[in-house]
Formats: structure tokens, C-alpha cells, sequence
């Protein structure tokens, strides 16, 4: 499991000149996230200067990081590859199918017999593949990164949303889909437009009841869910350098909650506390060698908005806890004002339960500052009025926060301790009687609270706060109660006030673990076999799409002319389909049912234009391609918005879609669609998307001459004999039309043409 000190050195190696060279051809103090950037790029040297926010430019990450649920799919792709290895360092991570509901032990027995084919076919293939396999128990894919494999000024991608949380410790680290991590996994350049940067100082210091989690509550109160899109978010200042470096974590990790590519901080002394503490002294000398290349320019901070897109200034010293939700992140209360607001909108007051954990929240400072406030109300006599539950997001944490008497503390108030697993982070909660959906509040420390994602009833009401902030509220069991004012009933009746809570950054004792759950992969992988079963309904092997056949596309149908919203749960549902995640032909019966029909307004109900009957739209997907008819899909704006899964784009691309016709792409799933060998168009004229009629043929007419930036004609057809001729923008390179040629990007990369 050990972290790789020669790739870490051989990237600070030419760093130096990389961003020396950067330097000067920008013209300007370069800040760190351009130091980072232009120190990865695909091409090595910097031989242009690129413009935020509009070129697409192609980088060479250090490192791959899947979770189990996007591992399946990504894997089963690179499988596809017919490469021996992994062409960097690569990990699996089984975190996210391990369900939380008794305790830690049983329910994870349970999660490994439940998915034991999908945990052997991770591990078979880690281990022919050479990558590190992380086994159930093991942990939380972004603490685990953070504690063995992050390093100052590196750059990696990781198949979850919440890879930034890697930026803690000075990372550029971004979600992606698995088709792009297949890519990098297979030795290619991945792409991305050049981020906007938008700068964060902190001044002051965190004091009494705040925490690193309130800096990044308020940003997201600031910034909202969207602020942050195409944006790298830089924080930096006196409050930067004062904080831990676990808590820079929960910072950048909650960046995904504003839509930011990333987060990051510059290299300071808490990296060096924390690299040490869990064992990377490496890293540590190798990192002090370039340190002035792992922060930005002196110059870029002394008058940050010369160059940054965006500035925000917040004051430590001032920053009041936060309280944010209920059903989404970004509405911020400050706990002084949380009377009001939950009486203003009705928010149940009665807290039913109180979580502490995830990747966001579980370092050994949150746990003992928690712990500390958990041991007064135990010193005080005062009983707890909500339920508690821990998941720790990893074993290296919980073995030692067990060491050190923090879990013991924790049960004096009944507290459920869960795997280390991602849990009621994730849905995977079979919370007691949620299935009555009566309206309730919880409180928890993880960063999503979006309606259902705990425990599936819309009526929870979830708010996301600090652990310290979380166990106070708990033990109160009420929203309103404001520990930095209010005081408590003990068993006796006297009132009690709790003192603000106490925590250590790093264990005294050091960090320990018996087995840490990790497995190394076979030196030589070439004898091992991948075994999927072919009657096994979580898994399928892929079999290649089909290449081009040089004609037009003639005598399609339209499968559905999708109204409004289309994101890419509405083409490929999360929740109880997630099961299917690793089984393109099962998952493909949840394709495009949440889309709305343009015609009839109804959810997955579209016309079978050879039956005349209405039916569910994989039904008809299928009855298509039966007949050997291919299908387009037409649709609004930012259609595929949302997560970066390329099921939303392997779906309909298995199901006979030949091409998607939208006003306009969210950018990841129009990249997914192109590496999937499928046509992915926009209006030239947006109004023409109302003259597409539900009894439609469609015609290709000049598909032979696919070309970058020129215009595809495609006939519509009417029911009537008329026809209308329109033109459909494409933003396709000559390397993505030879993806669509070759049938798929895999395709190519399989052929070693790519
Ligand atoms: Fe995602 Fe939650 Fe798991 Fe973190 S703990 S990886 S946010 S599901």
C-alpha cells in the first residue's frame, strides 16, 4: 500500500522547469493551481499559455482512484484495453456497497456475502491489472488517499465526485467518469478545459465552536451549488496556514458541493505534521526540495484579484458555526439564527439523529473534538435525546480512535458504530421505520444532504454541520439549541452549559492499525483469472460496440424527444440501480425512464412507432433494435447535466441510439457520448427542436463527410410526407471522429491506435 516515492520525485524533478517555463510564456506570478496545471500537461513542456475557462487542454495525472460502484463499470472497460498493466498508479476502493443498520461487524459480513461477486471480480482484476485493491472494511476511498497515496503540487483522478478532498494536502484531484479513467489507467492523455480560478483568503484563526467544516458551509452559502462550476477554488492566507490539514480536506472535499473541478491549498507546515504523522517522511524531504513550487507566486497573494477570476475574503475570527440544509448544501444558517429559520419554515426542531464520519468529517481531530463534547454531557449527567452513529472513514482511523478511548466515549451515549464504509452517506442506511416517511430532522457531518440521499424518505429533513456541532445538537436533540449560548437540563435538573470543544490534530501516540484491509496486487498479473459468471446479474463482460459502417444513418426512429431537465439521472437512475452498475445489459432497462416525454409529459412512456402502442422507453429502445432500426434521442437544454457516470451514455449507445440531438450538452456527458462511438449533435437553430414530430424518420444526409466544424444535415420525416432539413452543430476533433468510426474510444485504444 505503500505510497510511491519514486513517481512522487520524479514529479518534482521537473517541476522546476515545467513551471519556470509556464511562467514565462503566461507573462505573470503564476498562482498554484496554474503551477499544478501546467506541471501536468500531456505535451511535458509548456509551449503555450492557455485561457481559462476556454481551452481544452490535455494533462498526465500522477494517479487513478476508483470506489466499487464506479470500479465496475471503468474496470470492465480497461479489461477491454488489451493492456498488461495500468499505466499509473491505480487503487479500487470498496466503500460504497456496504450498508449501514445494526453495526459495524454484521452488517459488513453481510455486505460481503450480499456482493461477493462484484468485491472478487474488484479484487481478480486488481490483482491481474496491477492495482491496489482495498477491501471492504478497509475504508472510505477519499480518507484512504488522503492518509497513503495524496502528496503536495500532484495531480489525480478518481472516479467519485469527492476525489477533491485529496486537495487537503495540496492536490489538484477531480471526479471524472470511468471512460476518462480508463484512459489515463490505459497510458492516454486525459482532457480538460483549463479551469477558471476563483481565490479564497482566510484571515484570522478558527476559535470556541468553529471549525474547518463552517469555513466551506459558508462558501457554499456564498457561492451556491453552481458557483463553482469549471473553477478551481485556491485558499489561501493566515486562516489557510492555522487550520489542519484533515481540515483542509473537509474544506476542498465540500468544494464538489459548489461544482468547483477542484480544490486546493498551498504546501504548509499541517501538510508536514500530517505527511509525518502517517508515516511519509519521504514525501516530506522530497516536498521541501520545491516548496516554493507547491504555493503560488508571492506576488499572486500579496494582490490576489489581479489574479484571480473570483475573490472571497472570509475572516476566521468572525465565522460563526454553520448549519446547512435541509435538502441542500449550500443554504447556510449560522447557528445563532437557526431559531428563527427553522420556526420561519416549519423544519421539525426534534433532531431524530445525529452522524458523524464519511470522507468529509472522520480525521482524528473531528473525532475528538466531538469526543470532547460527547464527555461532558457524560461528566454532567445529561442523556442524550437524538440516536448517534459514527462511520469511521477508515481502519487506520478507527483502530486508533479505538486505541485511544474516543470510541469508548462515544458508546457511553449508545453510540452505533458502522463500517468504515461510506453508509448513510450514500442511501445505504436501513434506518428503522424511514420506510413510514414521516417528516424528521437529522444532523450530520457529511456534505450531501440532498432529499432521500440518507435513508430514502423524502421527509427527512438532513442537516450537514461540523461533528462538534453535530454531537452537541444531538445530545440536546434539538435544531435551535445554540451551544455557544444555550444551556442543558442534566438528569437532575440543573442547567449545564458546555464548554467549546477540545481536540488533537493529530494522535499523541501516533497513528496504528492491525490490518489496514489493503491488498497488493500480483507482481506478474498475466496467470490470474477474471471469473464473471454468465448468469450472474451484477456483472457482464463488455463486448465491443460495433465500428461505423460508412453509410449514413438512414430510416432511424425517434426514441423520445426528452421536455426540460435531462440530467444524468433522469438517463440512468442512481438508488436500486445501483446494484446493476456492473451489468451494462440489466442497467440499460433504467435508461432515459426519468426523462420527460415532450409529446405527453409522462415519464417513460414513448411511442413505439412500429407497434403505434406507448410504452416504457427501454421496452421500445429494445424493440428497435430487435428490428434492426437504429434510434435517436433529441432533447433541451444541458442535457446530461450532473454526475460524470458513463452509463448515461453506454446505455443508450448498447440500446441502438445512433445519436442524441440536444440545444446543448452538459460537457462530461458529451465527452462520455463521443467515447462511446456516438453522435452527439447540437441545433444549429435551437428552434429547431419544435419541429421534431413524435412519428418522425430520420435521415442522415452528408454523415460521410464527418468533419471537424462542419455541420451535419439531417432530414426529419413526418408522418404526412413533409419534411423538414436541419443542421446539427458538432464539436468533434479529428481524434474523437476516428473514436466514432472505430465504434468507441476503447476501440481505438484496443487496436493501439489511440
Ligand atoms: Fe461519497 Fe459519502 Fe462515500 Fe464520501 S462517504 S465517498 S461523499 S458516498
Amino acid at each position: 500500500m505503500a505510497f510511491d516515492i519514486e513517481m512522487i520525485e520524479k514529479v518534482y524533478a521537473t517541476m522546476a522547469e515545467r513551471v519556470d517555463k509556464a511562467r514565462e510564456l503566461v507573462g505573470r506570478p503564476l498562482t498554484l493551481s496554474e503551477k499544478i496545471l501546467y506541471s501536468h500537461l500531456w505535451e511535458k513542456m509548456p509551449t503555450q499559455a492557455f485561457t481559462r475557462g476556454k481551452d481544452y487542454v490535455d494533462f498526465a495525472p500522477d494517479r487513478v482512484a476508483c470506489q466499487d460502484a464506479t470500479a465496475q463499470m471503468a474496470l470492465l472497460q480497461f479489461m477491454h484495453a488489451g493492456k498488461k498493466t495500468v499505466a499509473v498508479p491505480t487503487t479500487v476502493h470498496c466503500d460504497h456497497l456496504i450498508q449501514a443498520k445494526v453495526g459495524a461487524d454484521a452488517d459488513l459480513s453481510r455486505a460481503k456475502s450480499q456482493s461477493s461477486e462484484v468485491f472478487d471480480f474488484l479484487s481478480s482484476v486488481s490483482n491481474k491489472y496491477g492495482i491496489g485493491f482495498w477491501k471492504p472494511g478497509s475504508g472510505i476511498i477519499h480518507q484512504i488517499v488522503l492518509e497513503n497515496y495524496a502528496f503536495p503540487g500532484g495531480m489525480m483522478i478518481g472516479t467519485d465526485s469527492h476525489t477533491v478532498n485529496a486537495g487537503g494536502l495540496g492536490m489538484l484531484a477531480i471526479g471524472v467518469g470511468g471512460a476518462d479513467a480508463v484512459d489515463v489507467m490505459s497510458g492516454m492523455g486525459w482532457e480538460l478545459k483549463f479551469p477558471k480560478l476563483i481565490g479564497v483568503k482566510l484571515t484570522g484563526k478558527l476559535n470556541g465552536w468553529t471549525a474547518p467544516k463552517d469555513v466551506i458551509l459558508k462558501v457554499a452559502d456564498i457561492l451556491t451549488v453552481k458557483g463553482g462550476t469549471g473553477a478551481i477554488v485556491e485558499y489561501f492566507g493566515e486562516g489557510a496556514e492555522s487550520m489542519s490539514c484533515t481540515g483542509k480536506g473537509t474544506i476542498c472535499n465540500m468544494g464538489a458541493e459548489i461544482g468547483a473541478t477542484t480544490s486546493t491549498f498551498g504546501y504548509d507546515d499541517s501538510m508536514r505534521r500530517y505527511l509525518n504523522a502517517t508515516d511519509r517522511q519521504d514525501v516530506v524531504k522530497a516536498a521541501d526540495k520545491v516548496a516554493d513550487y507547491l504555493t503560488a507566486d508571492a506576488a499572486v497573494y500579496a494582490d490576489p484579484e489581479q489574479y484571480f477570476d473570483q475573490l472571497i475574503e472570509i475572516n476566521l475570527s468572525e465565522l460563526e458555526p454553520h448549519i446547512n440544509g435541509p435538502f441542500t448544501p449550500d443554504r447556510g444558517t449560522p447557528v445563532s439564527k437557526m431559531k428563527e429559520e427553522a420556526a420561519a419554515n416549519g423544519w421539525p426542531v426534534k433532531i431524530e439523529w445525529g452522524l458523524i464520519g464519511s470522507c468529509t468529517n472522520s480525521s482524528y481531530e473531528d473525532m475528538s473534538r466531538a469526543a470532547s463534547i460527547v464527555e461532558q454531557a457524560v461528566a454532567h449527567g445529561i442523556s442524550p435525546k437524538a440516536e448517534f452513529g459514527i462511520n469511521p472513514g477508515s481502519e487506520q482511523i478507527r483502530y486508533t480512535i479505538e486505541r485511544d478511548g474516543i470510541i469508548s466515549t462515544f458508546e457511553k451515549m449508545g453510540t452505533k458504530v458502522f463500517t468504515n464504509a461510506c453508509g448513510p452517506c450514500i442511501g445505504q442506511w436501513d434506518r428503522a421505520g424511514a420506510e413510514k416517511e414521516e417528516k424528521n430532522t437529522i444532523v450530520h457531518s457529511f456534505n450531501r444532504n440532498f432529499s432521500k440521499r440518507a435513508d430514502g424518505n423524502p421527509n427527512t429533513h438532513a442537516f450537514v454541520t461540523s461533528p462538534e456541532m453535530v454531537a452537541a445538537l444531538a445530545i440536546s436533540g434539538r435544531l435551535d439549541f445554540n451551544p455557544l449560548t444555550d444551556s442543558l437540563l442534566n438528569d437532575k435538573g440543573e442547567e449545564v452549559k458546555l464548554n467549546p470543544p477540545k481536540g488533537e490534530e493529530l494522535p499523541s501516540k501516533g497513528f496504528d492499525v492491525e490490518d489496514a484491509g489493503f491488498q497488493a496486487p500480483a507482481a506478474d498479473g498475466s496467470s490470474v483469472d477474471v471469473v464473471v459468471s454468465e448468469s450472474s446479474d451484477r456483472l457482464q463482460l463488455l463486448a465491443p460496440f460495433e465500428p461505423w459502417d460508412g453509410k449514413n444513418i438512414t430510416n432511424a426512429k425517434l426514441l423520445i424527444k426528452a421536455f426540460g431537465k435531462c440530467t444524468t439521472d433522469h438517463i440512468s437512475m442512481a438508488g436500486p440501480w445501483l446494484r446493476f452498475r456492473g451489468h451494462l445489459d440489466n442497467i440499460s432497462n433504467n435508461m432515459l425512464i426519468g426523462a420527460v416525454n415532450a409529446y405527453n409529459q409522462e415519464t417513460n412512456k414513448v411511442k413505439n412507432q412500429l407497434t403505434g402502442a406507448y410504452d416504457a422507453v427501454p421496452a421500445v429502445a429494445r424493440a428497435y433494435k430487435a428490428a434492426g432500426v437504429p434510434s435517436i434521442v433529441v432533447g433541451d437544454h444541458n442535457y446530461g447535466e450532473g454526475s460524470s457516470r458513463e452509463h448515461a451514455a453506454m446505455e443508450p449507445r448498447f440500446l441502438g441510439v445512433e445519436a442524441v440531438l440536444v440545444k446543448s450538452f452538459a460537457r462530461i456527458h458529451e465527452t462520455n457520448l463521443k467515447k462511446q462511438g456516438m453522435l452527439g449533435l447540437t441545433f444549429a437553430n435551437e428552434a429547431d427542436y419544435d419541429k421534431i414530430q413524435e412519428n418522425d424518420t430520420i435521415n442522415f444526409l452528408d454523415l460521410t463527410e464527418f468533419a471537424p466544424g462542419k455541420p451535419l444535415a439531417i432530414e426529419f420525416v413526418h408522418e404526412d410526407g413533409s419534411k423538414d432539413v436541419i443542421l446539427a452543430n458538432h464539436t468533434y476533433n479529428e481524434g474523437q471522429i476516428e473514436w466514432f468510426k472505430a465504434g468507441s474510444a476503447l476501440n481505438l485504444i484496443a487496436a493501439g491506435k489511440a
